[in-house]
């Protein structure tokens, strides 16, 4: 049986935090954080930066920091899987997959 905990915070900011060499970075401890760089909200490419990005690579995003700070790590080059820490802007991928998930389930 999954019991939500009352105290459980998670944070999800957006920022601009400058060149970075992460689109999203998760923190797993309490209070647990997804930080997102702001390229999302560009959406008008008026400077090139992270052009390549879509409103389905901040769905991966998103979802990938989720599960980091659930305590998953990366994958490798696995690119079926949501954790995976190759590139994702072309990978498409916004539900969790078998390796995704058991990886949840051996944590929990
Ligand atoms: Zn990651």
């Amino acid at each position: 049986m999954y019991c939500l905990d009352p105290n459980y915070e998670l944070n999800i900011i957006s920022y601009d935090w400058g060149e970075t060499s992460w689109v999203g970075i998760a923190d797993a401890n309490n209070p647990k954080s997804i930080r997102l760089n702001d390229w999302f909200e560009d959406d008008d490419n008026t400077d090139g930066k992270y052009a390549d990005y879509d409103y389905i690579e901040l769905v991966r995003v998103v979802l990938h920091e989720f599960v980091h700070t659930a305590g998953v790590g990366h994958y490798g080059d696995c690119v079926d899987e949501v954790m995976s820490n190759a590139d994702g802007k072309d990978l498409q991928r916004t539900h969790l997959n078998g390796g995704d998930k058991a990886g949840l389930n051996y944590i929990y």
